[in-house]
């Protein structure tokens, strides 16, 4: 079974696939890190995002997920960028090489075929993303888009950095705002902008729990499942 789980940068996606992963025993996968992964790889080879950058880049990244029991880890040729690629820098760099078609292209065919193995094992994969619903598999088992007060994301993300800081953690309004503009390029970029699909559940998390979340998600994947 395929679960898509789209939407904005906080509105509880990660958090709550991986817990519906866990509690499935499927694979979790997080998809922004794949972007967040390509957005590193133009910053430290110093190359601007550029779709000319992205032909001479592209085809020497390698992005590769380690689902392993501490968690997923996120390798660049290699690399374990797992830590690295969670700072607002990596965050900014992801939506900045998203709008990119060759970056687009190539990560959405790895991912297909990443959860297409899962499947063909008789297991499941909880995908979460922008346009995982309406672009990588638009005839998934489950769809749902989640969204949220602004206020609410910007919290989140703030006591996300604070409990992983390994050095300053940025104020919440500069936070928000960094939010806030990353939505409007997501939403506004002319290949698979963030959309809800036609078929998605809507989940407002705003004043929902984490638990709360999850135990929707789990219902909706339940009743799908009965049909
Ligand atoms: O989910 P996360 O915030 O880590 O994603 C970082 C950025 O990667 C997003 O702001 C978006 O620009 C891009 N992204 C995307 N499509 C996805 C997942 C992430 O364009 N499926």
């Amino acid at each position: 079974m395929i679960v898509a789980i789209d939407g904005p940068a906080g509105s509880g996606k990660s958090t709550t696939a991986r817990r519906v992963a866990e509690r499935m025993g499927w694979l979790y996968f997080d998809t922004g890190a794949m972007y967040r992964a390509v957005g590193l790889a133009f910053i430290d080879a110093e190359q601007p995002f550029s779709s000319e950058a992205a032909a001479r880049l592209m085809p020497g990244i390698g992005v590769d997920l380690d689902p392993t029991s501490t968690g997923l880890h996120v390798l660049l040729n290699g690399e374990d960028v797992t830590v690295r690629i969670r700072t607002p820098e990596a965050g900014h760099a992801a939506s900045m090489v998203a709008v990119l078609g060759e970056v687009r292209s190539r990560l959405v065919e790895a991912q297909r075929r990443i959860a297409r193995r899962e499947v063909e094992a008789g297991r499941g994969a909880v995908l979460e993303g922008r346009d995982i619903g309406t672009v990588v598999f638009p005839d998934a088992d489950v769809k749902i888009f989640m969204i949220a007060e602004l206020a609410a994301r910007a919290r989140r993300r703030y006591d996300e950095i604070k409990a992983g800081a390994n050095g300053d953690t940025p104020l919440l309004d500069v936070i928000s705002d960094e939010l806030a503009e990353r939505d409007r390029r997501d939403a506004e970029r002319a290949l698979s902008p963030l959309l809800p699909a036609e078929d998605a559940v809507l989940l407002d998390t705003t004043a929902l729990s984490v638990d709360e979340q999850v135990e929707r998600v789990l219902g909706i994947i339940n009743e799908r499942r009965a049909r």
